[in-house]
């Protein structure tokens, strides 16, 4: 079986954007699972000779500040039962927010290899950007951009060396 990347982040930083960006047209399987609603989506990626799947963690989106804090938990507890590299995307424009440190303590327990995305760097000043999201404690931040596709060939490097 393929080894699995997961994107998780909390809602509208970008991940089916950067899914998209990954994966191609290689859609693999759209799986619902009874019981919660969860739009999981996943597809297949291939980089410098090493197949992997991806999932896209963020189909639950519920409304409510405490709702949704909820919803990120579940969807990383699933990331690091399932995956074998989670992939932690974050916003340049927002900065560092709550939902995004709650998110950090969990994958920083888990002890899985975590490769942090900053995505909306759009451009070459929004580098800067990225700085602050060194304190969340993972190394490097990773700027990219889902509306440019910069920066995702490093992202994919990264993922590979962790796989
Ligand atoms: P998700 O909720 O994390 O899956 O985020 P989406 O992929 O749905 O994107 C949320 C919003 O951010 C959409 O309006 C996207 O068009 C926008 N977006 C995604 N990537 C970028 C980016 O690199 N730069 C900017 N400026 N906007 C982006
Ligand atoms: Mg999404």
């Amino acid at each position: 079986a393929r080894p699995v990347v997961a994107i998780v982040g909390r809602p509208n930083v970008g991940k089916s954007t950067i899914f998209n960006r990954l994966i191609g047209d290689r859609l693999a399987i759209v799986e619902d699972k009874p019981g919660i609603t969860r739009d999981r989506i996943y597809g297949i990626s291939d980089w410098n000779g090493k197949s992997f799947s991806v999932i896209d963690t963020g189909g639950i989106e519920i409304d409510g500040e405490d709702m949704m804090l909820k919803s990120i938990r579940m969807q990383a507890e699933l990331a690091i039962e399932e995956a074998d590299v989670i992939v932690f995307m974050c916003d340049a424009k927002t900065g560092i927010t709550l939902a995004d440190e709650e998110v950090a303590q969990l994958l920083f327990r888990s002890g899985k290899p975590v490769v942090l995305a900053i995505n909306k760097v759009d451009n070459i000043k929004k580098v800067e950007d990225t700085y602050e999201f060194y304190s969340l404690g993972f190394g490097d931040p990773i700027g990219i951009s889902g509306s440019h596709g910069t920066g995702i060939g490093d992202l994919l490097d990264a993922i590979v060396n962790n796989l």
